[in-house]
């Protein structure tokens, strides 16, 4: 039996479901829970969907988003299967983690670097959005798609594909998104809802990250310190998207943003073009992700020396040709 019929008749057999997703979510994630567990509570199950993390406000108005439960409200569950969809490894579910050794679960992910930490793993990286990979599970368990459902996972299908311009945006890409069109899905309903609907106050964090750019032949970065999401009325959601910026930059082959949010809590985004396999330096560093898109996260750590760290390992691979 392969992963995705196993899966299936695993989630035939089960009536209590938990869907999960991984913290500091992006669309994908979002729409990844979302999209399943309305999916499975359209067949009957009993199924909840929750992220351990704050949800970005303007995500809410897309179905399932509001309904999610907090960590709290579902700690003291026994569901018969855990779903984990769009996270790399257990210490991406938040919290959630501890109740994984106790349940039967499965992963449903796209990222090369998974380290398969589920009962039932269905891992593809030829996917471009887990949403995709949600999509076809719930199309082969009978799920009919309304225009809500089908928008909100379409939300995925567009956030990891960069709304179809990124390198993983293929045939199947267009297929799947075209395929949830048809069933009602408002491409630009949730274009203007991510893309176009920034506070101006983003915009001058913005330019906070603009004036401490650093360029270096092909590498890009920069840093935002906590004192500057504050002096600028941001939180860290607020700077999404900007390390794509950077690397829109001509002839540039990587970029890397590190933020720090709140005070010692670190986040490196890592970013490449044409070659460099930026997940490799992530995963040095305990982090994971794509070839093109990674990022890595430390708590109790200075913003100058993860800096340091992340520039210069990145500067090893560029100068030493390492895909
Ligand atoms: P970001 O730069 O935060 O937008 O993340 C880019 C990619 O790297 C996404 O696919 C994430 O899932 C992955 N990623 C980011 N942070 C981490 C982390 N701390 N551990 C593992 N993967 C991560
Ligand atoms: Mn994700
Ligand atoms: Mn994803």
């Amino acid at each position: 039996m392969n992963k995705f019929t196993a899966i299936l008749s695993q989630i035939n057999e089960s009536q209590d479901i938990l869907v999960i997703g991984h913290v500091m979510p992006d669309g994908d994630d979002i729409s990844s829970v979302t999209s399943l567990t309305l999916g499975l509570r359209q067949l009957g199950k009993n199924c909840f969907g929750s992220i351990d993390y704050t949800i970005p406000e303007y995500y809410k108005v897309f179905a399932g988003v509001s309904e999610l439960r907090s960590y709290e409200d579902l700690c003291d569950l026994t569901p018969q299967l855990i779903i984990v969809v769009d996270s790399s490894s257990p210490d991406r579910v938040g919290r959630f983690q501890s109740m994984l050794p106790h349940h039967k679960t499965v992963v449903i992910d796209h990222h090369a670097t998974n380290t398969l930490f589920g009962d039932t793993n269905w891992v593809d990286a030829s996917y471009a959005a887990t949403a995709q990979m949600v999509y076809t599970l719930n199309k082969a368990l009978g799920v009919v798609y309304d225009s809500e459902l089908a928008t909100t996972n379409f939300v995925g299908i567009a956030t990891d594909s960069g709304f179809f311009r990124f390198s993983n945006t293929d045939e199947r890409v267009f297929k799947d998104a075209a395929e949830l069109v048809r069933f009602g899905a408002q491409p630009y309903f949730v274009a203007a809802t991510i893309l176009e609907n920034k506070r101006p106050e983003q915009m001058r964090l913005y330019c906070t990250m603009v004036s401490h750019m650093i360029l270096e032949d092909s590498l890009v970065y920069s840093w935002l310190s906590y004192e500057d999401y504050l002096q600028n009325d941001c939180v860290e959601d607020d700077s999404t998207g900007f390390v794509g910026e950077m690397r829109s930059l001509k002839d540039i082959e990587v970029a890397i943003l590190v933020t720090e949010f709140p005070k010692n809590e670190i986040h490196v985004s890592l970013r490449s073009k044409n070659w460099l396999d930026v997940s490799k330096i992530a995963s040095i560093l305990g982090g994971g992700g794509h070839a093109r898109a990674a990022g890595c996260s430390f708590k109790g750590a200075e913003l100058k020396n993860v800096l340091n760290e992340v520039v210069g390992l990145t500067k090893d691979f560029l100068q030493g040709g390492i895909k």
